[in-house]
């Protein structure tokens, strides 16, 4: 049962983003939590990631801006879309200025530690417990079990599996949903800005798209690095793992015949991470009892929207507000909370998913009904269901 006078014992599964969101919002809203992170310091790989609007009014509103604009790049430049034969411009949206006026925040690009850093500001020290990897989920009508690899067990009265998308806590809610095979796969890389051509350093995310590939590549780490993601046919490649790498010259035999800024940059980079991409079904529902899910653990997405750190973001500050709003009725918070969340990140998925398409058509009628449609279309107001939405209004409306 619930201790009334310091709250519910809220135990967090993972310390990647989506964890360290949820303890800060929880702080935030004067509750306490644990944090349990298998990894025996808190750390991200070296890659980047691009912060959009909705995530951005969040961490401003968690107090973390300032250790965040530190090191995150805002993209004054803007998104740029390039032909992969030959670098011809196929769109340009300038946001400096635009984004704000549009949704109240800019678009930037960050390195994920930087970012994991500053959500880590946020958290007191005390919460999170390194070192400790959770290996059984037990629900029980009012609390939960949870086991750990060195054999320890805690009851606690809340589970938040932020634990990402081989997560043990989904295990023990939802039915098993089997991964599918996406056919892609995702190299990336970082190199430092001064070994990177000019164009890489433009405070812009530059998206080349091609036949079956695309690439794209964006300043990090306060403009001092570039990071490199770029996504192409994964053969029998199923290796879903931040650790995981290729060599340059697989990187490179994917990217063979690409304009030459494009092949300098694999050229430039660093042994290339490489990360299959799998598919899962959207999940109806990811609470039970009084444990529920965040973050890639609920709703893993392709990476083709930047919006899946975004979403672990809204989910925490919602689940933080919702306990905070029914600290003694726990299960109906995280019910509230899942269906304030489940249509927008089920909807995320999907979208991700079919951009995926989209961006790899071969040369012919339909990348060129593509780019007709690019140099046409803003995706800043098109994608206005997904910058402009304030998560936290959300739930209260
Ligand atoms: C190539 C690529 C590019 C991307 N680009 C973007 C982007 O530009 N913008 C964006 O918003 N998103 C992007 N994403 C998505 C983003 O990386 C994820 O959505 C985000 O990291 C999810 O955060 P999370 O906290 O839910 O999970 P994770 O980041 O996976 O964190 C999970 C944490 O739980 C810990 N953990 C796991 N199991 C256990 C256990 N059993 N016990 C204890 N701890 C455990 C892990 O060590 C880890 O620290 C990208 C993804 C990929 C693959």
């Amino acid at each position: 049962m619930s201790d009334l006078v310091r709250g519910p014992r809220i135990a967090i599964i993972g310390g990647g983003i989506g964890g360290l969101a949820a303890a800060g919002f929880l702080y935030r809203a004067g509750l306490t939590a644990t944090v349990y992170e298998q990894a025996p310091a808190l750390t991200e790989v070296g890659a980047g990631l691009v912060v959009a609007p909705n995530a951005a009014r969040l961490l401003r509103r968690l107090g973390v801006m300032e250790p965040f604009l530190r090191l995150a790049v805002p993209l004054e430049w803007g998104w740029e879309f390039r032909r992969w034969t030959d670098g011809s411009v196929l769109s340009v949206e300038q946001l400096s200025g635009v984004c704000e006026r549009l949704y109240g925040e800019q678009t930037y690009t960050v390195h994920r530690a930087d970012l994991l850093d500053s959500l880590r500001a946020a958290v007191p020290a005390e919460w999170i417990r390194l070192g400790t990897k959770c290996t059984a989920v037990h629900v029980d009508p009012d609390s939960a079990f949870l086991r750990f690899a060195d054999g320890s067990s805690i009851e606690a009265d809340i589970v938040i599996g932020a634990d990402g998308v081989h997560s043990v806590v989904r295990a023990a809610l939802a039915e098993p949903t089997p991964p599918e095979y996406s056919g892609i796969c995702a190299f990336r890389t970082t190199l430092p800005a001064h070994t990177a051509p000019a164009f890489a350093r433009r405070p812009a995310q530059t998206l080349w798209l091609g036949p079956g590939r695309h690439f794209v590549h964006y300043p990090i780490a306060g403009g001092q690095a570039v990071n490199v993601v770029a996504f192409a046919p994964a053969g029998d490649y199923t290796d879903e793992s931040w650790s995981a790498t290729a060599t340059t010259e697989e990187f490179h035999a994917e990217f063979a015949g690409w304009d030459r800024r494009v092949t300098d940059l694999i050229a430039a980079g660093g042994t290339p991470g490489r990360w299959a991409l799998l598919d899962r079904a959207p999940l109806r529902h990811w609470s039970r009892g009084r444990v529920t899910l965040l973050g890639d653990a609920a709703h893993p997405m392709f990476p083709f929207f930047a919006q899946g750190a975004a979403q672990s973001i809204e989910d925490a500050a919602v689940l933080a507000r919702s306990l905070a709003e029914s600290p003694d009725a726990p299960e109906q918070a995280l019910k509230r909370y899942e269906s304030a969340r489940v249509d927008r990140t089920t909807r995320l998925q999907q979208v991700s998913r079919a951009r995926r398409d989209i961006n790899h058509l071969p040369d012919g009628p339909e990348q060129q009904a593509r780019d007709t449609a690019l140099a046409a279309s803003d995706p800043l107001v098109s994608n206005g269901w997904i910058y402009g939405h304030d998560a936290e209004e959300a739930l209260a409306s």
